[in-house]
Parts: C-alpha cells; structure tokens; sequence
C-alpha cells in the first residue's frame, strides 16, 4: 500500500494527528490488516460514494479504499549528520511515496517550541534543510561511483546520468528541493532508483486553533507565501480538537460537535482525501449483495492494470470491463437497471479507468 510519512519539527502536533487517524481507522474497522508497527496506521480513505452504494445494494461487507501513514517522529536540527535518531528517521522518509509536513500555526504557552518561537516558515526549513542535505549525500556519493563508470567508458548511459546528477546537485546546493527539477522520461528512469527525499509530493498542513479554522492567521498566510511556488497544496487543521472529536463515541455527537463548529467533516478526513490526492490515486467500485468495495489505482491506469489490483488472474484473464458511471448507477439502483437503459459501456485493454466507475470485470481463468 501506498505510504504518507508524517513529518515536522517536535511539538507541533504530529502524534495528536497520527492518534486521531488512526482513530479514524478503529471506528469504521473491517480491515483484516491493521496492526503493524506503533507508528504506522492503515488508515480507511472515507468516501461518501461508497455509504450510497451501501445504502443501494445492503452488502453483507463494505470495504474502504486504504493509504498508510507513518509517524515520523524526531526530525530536528543537524538529522542529517546524525543528531537524535536523525538518520534512522531520514530512511523512514524514504520509504514513503509521499510527505505531509505538519507545521505549528498556532500559540499555546504551555507547549514548548524547539527554537522558542511560533514560525513556521522558519520551522519549514529547519526541516528543508535537512532533507536537502541528505539528498546532497546521496547525490554526492551517486556521483562518485558513476564518474568512476563514465571514466572508464563501459557503461553509456553514464555520462547522461552524471549530468542529470548534477543538476540535482546544484539546485540542492542552492537550496531548493529536488522536486524543482523536472525530467523527461528517459531521464525518470535513469533515476529510478535514487529515491530522493525532496523529490517526493508534498502537502502541508497548518495546525491552527479551532477558532481560527475558518479564518486562518498570519501565521498561515507566511506560509502560503513562502511555498507559493511550489505547487503544493496548503490545508489548515485543528489538530486539538480532533483529538477531541476522535474521542465523542457515537456518530451522532461527532455530528453535532461539528456542526457546532461550522463543519461538514472532521479534519481528518480533509486530510486522508488531500493525501489521497497527492498520491495521485483514484478510486473504483465493485459491488453487489457480497460486498462493495473501493478499489485504489494510480490515475491513467487502463483496465487490464486496475482488474491487476483485485487479482493478478484478472489482469492475465483480462477479457472486458463492463463499466457504469457511478452517478448512473446511483440514479438506475441495479446493474440491471442500468444494463436495460444502456447505461453499461463494455471496455477493452486500452480503456483509462476513471475516478467512480462501478466496475464489472470478465476475464478468463
Ligand atoms: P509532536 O511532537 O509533533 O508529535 O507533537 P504532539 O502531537 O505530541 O503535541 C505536542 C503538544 O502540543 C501536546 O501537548 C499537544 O497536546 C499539543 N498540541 C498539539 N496540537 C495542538 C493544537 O492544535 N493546539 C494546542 N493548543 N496544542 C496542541
């Protein structure tokens, strides 16, 4: 499953968040594989279309879309070189597809900052800085071994590796993140296996007072300035009092307390769905009086590949897909309904699976 690392500095909210999330997870429950390690959380991706769809077909099971998210506690200054668990922490970093960077928006005088202030752009690259530098190594050492290859002249694509490496090196150099540099095809798969730590999407989330949710503050706005140009998305969270709401225990009074506070839904949510995004991830459907289900894929997936991610037999067996809007089916209630209104477009290996599609897939076994 794809993989959300959760980072910022100490004391800005991370472990409150990380607890609501996976408190998320606990009350709509059904996944058989929850328990990894403490900090990492198998979170369900909430998803209205999916409630209508129960609504219609009354399945015995309903199974949401996942995404994981990790807490990646620890990262402060000098991480790079090893300060705290710095680099055991960098190398979680690594293994995420994505990064959400929390970052403390909000005053309280009873809890600490690390660098005695509120200013979250500062924090932000305090926490730049040492992803930067990392990749840096990375680059460095990555340089060293295929300079050596370029000398000696027996592997081709060297030389092109190495410029490309060095163009990494210098935006790095100049303080800017990896993500900045932009590659053609062949180039992404000579790097594929560099795993830069700032060439990762990213989200940032602004942890603000409940008070100043709809508002926003000052603080929130140098943010949005200072990564202006980075095309990433900026969501503002309350992370406090989602601790507050993970802990109502019915449905009803999350409701009211949120209807209190001016809200359709908990953060939390705005948050898995905004993660969901960055990973680039769509959903599908498969239902019927068993089970319905949403189905995760990388959007611009084609039919044989989105069948691959019920079952490898489906992708191998791949014949059509019978696909139904989900907006179709919504209205016509039944795949016969939709079947005798035409409604049921019959797909083969090129198709480009779309975001809602209700999906019947025919292959061979
Ligand atoms: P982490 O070190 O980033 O994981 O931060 P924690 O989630 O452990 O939070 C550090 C402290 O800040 C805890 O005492 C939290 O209760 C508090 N805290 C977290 N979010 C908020 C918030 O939105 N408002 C206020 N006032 N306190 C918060």
């Amino acid at each position: 499953a794809l993989q959300c690392g959760i980072v910022g500095l100490p004391n800005v909210g991370k472990s409150t968040l990380f607890n609501c999330l996976s408190n998320a997870r606990a009350q709509s429950a059904n996944y058989p594989f929850c328990t990894i390690e403490p900090n990492v959380g198998i979170i369900n991706v909430p998803d209205e279309r999916l409630i209508e769809l129960e609504k219609i077909d009354k399945p015995e099971r309903v199974v949401p879309a996942t995404i994981e998210f990790v807490d990646i506690a620890g990262l402060v200054k000098g991480a790079s070189k090893g300060e705290g668990l710095g680099n055991k922490f960098l190398a979680n970093i690594r293994e995420t597809d994505a990064i959400i960077h929390i970052l403390r928006c909000f005053e309280d005088d009873n809890v600490t900052h690390v660098d005695g202030s509120i200013d979250p752009v500062r924090d932000k690259e305090t926490i730049d800085i040492e992803l930067q530098l990392k990749d840096l190594e990375t680059i460095e050492s990555r340089i060293e071994k295929v300079a050596k290859k370029a000398k000696a002249g027996a592997d081709k694509t060297a030389s092109k590796t190495l410029e490309i490496l060095n163009r990494y090196k210098e935006v790095l150099e100049s303080g800017q993140a990896g993500r900045v540099v932009t590659l053609d095809e062949t180039e992404q798969e000579l790097m594929k296996d560099l795993h830069l730590l700032t060439t990762k999407p990213v989200l940032y989330v602004c942890n603000v007072k409940d008070s100043e949710l709809q508002t926003g503050n000052n603080h929130v706005e140098a943010v949005k300035e200072a990564v202006k140009d980075e095309n990433a998305e900026v969501i503002m969270i309350a992370a406090a009092t989602e601790a507050d709401i993970a802990e109502l225990e019915s449905y009803e009074e999350r409701q009211m307390f949120l209807e209190d506070m001016g809200l359709k839904e908990p953060g939390v949510n705005k948050l898995i769905k905004a993660a969901y995004r960055l990973l680039n991830l769509e959903t599908f459907f498969t239902t019927g009086k068993d089970e319905a289900r949403a189905w995760t894929f990388k959007k611009d997936t084609k039919a044989p590949q989105a069948a691959g991610v019920i079952h490898t037999d489906f992708e191998k067996g791949f014949i059509k897909a019978e696909v139904i809007k989900y907006d179709d089916y919504v209205s016509l209630r039944s795949e016969q309904a939709c079947r005798e209104a035409g409604k049921i477009a019959i797909e083969g290996k090129g198709y480009v699976v779309q975001d809602g599609d209700v999906i019947h897939f025919r292959f061979n076994v």
